[in-house]
């Protein structure tokens, strides 16, 4: 009887099945043994899993400076749970997504690192978040690795802000110094803050390069090739960074945007990790209006991998232009 078939059985009947029909030979019973059926089924039952590590380097050019995309992880969050349209009904967000025609299900958060090569400098955006946050990230050493890059090799780390996502691997699980020769670069007023009102997690790191940090300000030009833009309101010294090469350049909204739907859709919304919410909307605001009149290349950190877009206007929001892979 049919219903006392176990699974594998029931899956094998109509795999042959089908197979025959794909062959065209439905109903032809003098081919039931053919060689050519069982070797379908054969390959239906024995295929490999196809589970494993998604790649996580890309590599671009902005004019001549080359960069490579590194991920880092991210989280994943329903979208109810997520950290975004604080205050909203909360199936709003749910609703915003569906709207853009991606998964409701889950509200994704990845971490994208950038990496810059400008002349003898080698040069990081951010760490990624280190053992801080367990299996969800600490990714960078490995794929840095796979792109045959030693820590060592890295002079030169731009700490956007201090939050955990962002500067957890500049230590390792021991409280090392990961990036050994890398100088490190904060904004004053960001270094002012967390020094005066950090947790003791910002405070270990901040101590861990104590006499070291590099404070920097709005329209520095740092190591040949980047302009340090302010972008306050996610926290209190937020930066974002232009990286220009000739006419090319490439800017980096860091936290401005924390999701490639919602950020761009509903920029007014508050988001949960925004310790400014009105400046860091205002500055949300501000930073697409301009990046969709200028039609600005862009990198964000928690934008879906490689993290490469562009922004354009949608109605009364924006929206967020994926960048095509380019495989050569
Ligand atoms: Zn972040």
């Amino acid at each position: 009887m049919m219903d006392t078939l176990p699974a594998s059985s029931v899956r094998h009947s109509v795999s042959r099945r089908d197979a025959l029909r794909l062959l065209g030979l439905a109903g032809t019973g003098a081919f039931l043994g053919s060689s050519l059926v069982r070797a379908a089924d054969a390959a239906i039952a024995d295929a490999p899993s196809l589970a494993g590590a998604q790649p996580g380097t890309y590599r671009f050019s902005i004019g001549t400076i080359e960069a490579i995309a590194f991920n880092d992880g991210g989280f994943a969050m329903p979208p109810a749970d997520s950290p975004f349209g604080i205050g909203e009904p909360r199936e709003k967000v749910a609703a915003a997504l569906d709207a853009a025609l991606v998964p409701t299900d889950k509200v994704r958060l990845p971490f994208n690192v950038l990496l810059v090569r400008l002349g003898a400098e080698l040069v990081l955006f951010d760490t990624g978040s280190g053992p801080a946050f367990g299996p969800a990230g600490g990714r960078l050493l490995g794929q840095l690795e796979a792109a045959g890059i030693k820590p060592g090799q890295i002079t030169g780390i731009i700490v956007t802000h201090m939050h955990g996502d962002h500067f957890g691997g500049l230590l390792d699980a021991q409280g090392e110094i990961v990036f050994k020769n890398a100088k490190v670069f904060m904004h004053r007023a960001e270094h002012a803050h967390w020094t005066a009102h950090g947790d003791a997690n910002a405070r270990k790191y901040l101590e861990a390069f104590a006499g070291k940090w590099q404070l920097i300000a709005g329209g520095e030009k740092l190591l040949g090739g980047l302009e340090i833009i302010e972008a306050f309101g996610h926290t209190p010294g937020h930066i974002m960074v232009g990286i220009h090469s000739g006419s090319d350049s490439l800017l980096h909204l860091v936290d401005v945007v924390h999701n490639h739907v919602l950020s761009f859709a509903h920029p007014e919304w508050v988001m949960k990790f925004d310790a400014q919410s009105d400046t860091a909307i205002a500055t949300r605001k501000a930073v697409l209006e301009r990046c969709a009149a200028d039609r600005s290349r862009v990198f964000g950190y928690h934008m879906p991998f490689p993290s490469l877009g562009r922004v354009r206007r949608a109605g009364a929001a924006y929206e967020y232009v994926i960048e095509p892979w380019v495989s050569a």
